[in-house]
């Protein structure tokens, strides 16, 4: 079996690899970076990468994996691309419109998987991060099950293979499962998850209805200042993580990542270095034991590095529910 190519199915008929690459860096890392490290994944046999509008780079992205398409390497229908819908483009009327912006920045016919980036929706119009004369976020209130219609639209209009969500909680997930004539469930929940914030209740929840978690800051984040509290410990130099590679001859990095695979989440891994790159994809090469993923269980704080405070008094802010 080729472990590189592993995937899980999704519950309207599709399917995901279970690795990801993860293509968002922090603003002063140029947009070139995002093509180089995009065409060395795909040379090393990531075939499912995440991206979003709000990341700027899709452009980039879309020009790197049109040029693996290009020079042989991969065929379209090998890809699994994932993009998202930012906060500013919630309004149903709107969806449609974020996506082919999406399409237009990629040069591409479709999106594998098209979701719903954060629940809290922000004033439309150009600005990614709209703000008032004293600089705080300006809101727009939005029916996600609204929203919801609109993403299933583009589904039907084969724009996208599938439709998912993003850092939804327990109850804003029920709330879509429940709408009066849902034509199609979120096939996945995109949410932080790694050792320090394991996501278990949200994980035995989406099990239990057929969702996928996918996990981003898998590895504890690129710290990257706008989004990061830095005073958020350093996942990677945990003790008790660093005490677990001896045994397998396995880094940090990768011991995390095959963390999430055991437990049946879909893990997202960014780096735009090329020897971390090559390492991440060795993360099917080994297996942690029973006793080794308790022990990672247990390092559980509930700590989340993208704590997205900008946007806490938001009335559809995710996270002030439990989970
Ligand atoms: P991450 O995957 O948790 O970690 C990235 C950091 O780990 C980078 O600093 C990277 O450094 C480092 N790293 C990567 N491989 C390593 C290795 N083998 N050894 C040591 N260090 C390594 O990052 P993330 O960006 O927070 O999350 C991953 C992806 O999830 C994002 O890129 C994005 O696609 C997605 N995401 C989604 C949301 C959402 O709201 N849905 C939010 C955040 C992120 P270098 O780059 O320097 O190699």
């Amino acid at each position: 079996m080729d472990f590189k190519h592993q995937r899980v199915a999704l519950n309207d008929g599709h399917s995901i690899p279970v690795l990801g690459f993860g293509t968002y860096a922090p603003d002063e890392v140029p947009k070139s970076e995002a093509c180089k490290a995009t065409k060395i994944a795909i040379d090393v046999g990531f075939r499912h990468i995440d991206a979003s509008h709000v990341y700027q780079n899709e452009k980039e992205v879309g020009q790197a994996i049109r040029s693996k398409i290009a020079d042989g390497t991969v065929k379209r229908e090998d890809i699994f691309y994932t993009s998202k819908l930012w906060c500013t483009f919630l309004r149903p009327e709107l969806v449609r419109t974020g996506l082919e912006q999406s399409l237009k920045a990629l040069q591409l016919d479709y999106v594998d998987l098209y979701i719903i980036h954060f629940p809290a929706a922000m004033k439309p119009g150009e600005e990614l991060f709209p703000t008032d004369e004293n600089g705080k976020p300006v809101h727009d209130r939005v029916d996600l099950c609204a929203t919801w219609e609109a993403l299933e639209k583009c589904k039907d209009a084969g724009l996208v293979k599938s439709i998912g969500v993003s850092n939804f909680n327990r109850r804003q997930l029920e709330m879509i499962l429940n709408k009066p004539g849902l034509k199609y469930k979120p096939v996945c929940n995109q949410v932080e998850c790694h050792p320090y914030l394991n996501q278990s209740k949200l994980l035995d929840f989406c099990k239990s209805k057929d969702i996928v978690l996918v996990a981003y800051g898998a590895l504890g984040s690129s710290r990257d200042p706008k989004w990061v509290d830095q005073s958020f410990p350093v996942l990677l130099e945990d003790p008790v993580i660093c005490s677990l590679p001896k045994e397998y001859k396995q880094s940090p990095a990768l011991i995390v990542l095959r963390y999430q695979l055991q437990r049946g989440v879909v893990v997202l891994a960014k780096s735009f270095i090329e020897k971390e790159i090559k390492e991440n994809i060795q993360v099917f090469g080994f297996q942690l034991s029973s006793e080794d993923m308790n022990v990672l269980d247990g390092l559980n704080r509930n700590f989340r590095c993208y704590r997205n405070d900008f946007l806490a008094d938001h009335p559809d802010f995710p996270f002030s529910d439990e989970y």
